[in-house]
């Protein structure tokens, strides 16, 4: 071999080193890569717990009308119905609505509606969950549709009326002097999940055809529409 093609093997021989170093930077590269997007992933499960919805009751039907004092003729009436709501922890949650059949539509819209406006429902859990206690449903601030209770005038009776944020929104005796009911709660409208005159959810109900207990002759049943 003369000195020139020794040469110019040396530089060939360089070139092949040099390019599988650059390869094997390159794969160093991609390893970087994947290690990131690795850490990535393990952010995923806490982005989804914030972003999960909370559980306040998951009940099959049965379950909703279990022990009711009701007639068959009602319960064939009633629909369970899922819904989701913010609630006073500022995260969505989902319950459920036990009611008549005739007001799903509207059940189904008020809560889309209240969801969307940010209005709070603290919880809507069927009245089974109390024992059929609609003292400790409202005490406990529940939203609720169906209770057989005071079957003679009770629209909550068929399932054709809807208590919203019962403690939020508390049952004042316009002349008797009588406690608020639920008993100690208080009306605050500065409070997310208070209603009043002007209120837009309040609105929504009346354009649906409800009557609102605002408006009944011994109290103010805030809480309280019915059809
Ligand atoms: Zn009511």
């Amino acid at each position: 071999m003369t000195s020139n093609v020794k040469h110019y093997w040396i530089i060939i021989l360089l070139i092949f080193v040099i390019s599988c170093t650059n390869k094997n930077n390159s794969s160093d590269n991609n390893e970087t890569t994947i290690t990131e997007i690795s850490s990535d992933n393990k952010l995923e499960p806490i982005a989804e717990k914030v972003d999960t919805i909370i559980i306040d009751s998951d009940m099959t039907f049965e379950e909703a009308v279990k022990n009711t004092k009701a007639p068959k003729t009602v319960i064939d009436q009633l629909v369970l119905i899922d819904v989701q709501y913010l609630s006073t922890d500022n995260r969505t949650h989902k319950g459920q609505i036990l009611t008549n059949k005739k007001l799903e539509e509207d059940v189904r819209h008020i809560f889309k509606f209240m969801l969307d406006s940010g209005f709070v429902i603290d919880k809507a859990i069927p009245v089974v969950q109390y024992n059929w206690s609609d003292s400790l449903s409202m005490a406990d601030n529940n939203t609720y549709s169906f209770c057989y209770r005071n079957v003679s005038y009770s629209k909550h009776a068929h399932g054709m009326a809807i208590d919203i944020n019962p403690r939020f929104n508390p049952l004042r005796w316009k002349k008797e002097n009588c406690p608020n009911q639920p008993e100690g709660a208080v009306l605050d409208t500065t409070i997310n999940g208070t209603l009043h005159i002007e209120h837009i959810v309040v609105k929504e109900f009346k354009k649906m055809g409800y009557k609102w207990g605002h408006q009944f002759s011994r109290y103010y049943d805030d809480h309280h529409f019915e059809k």
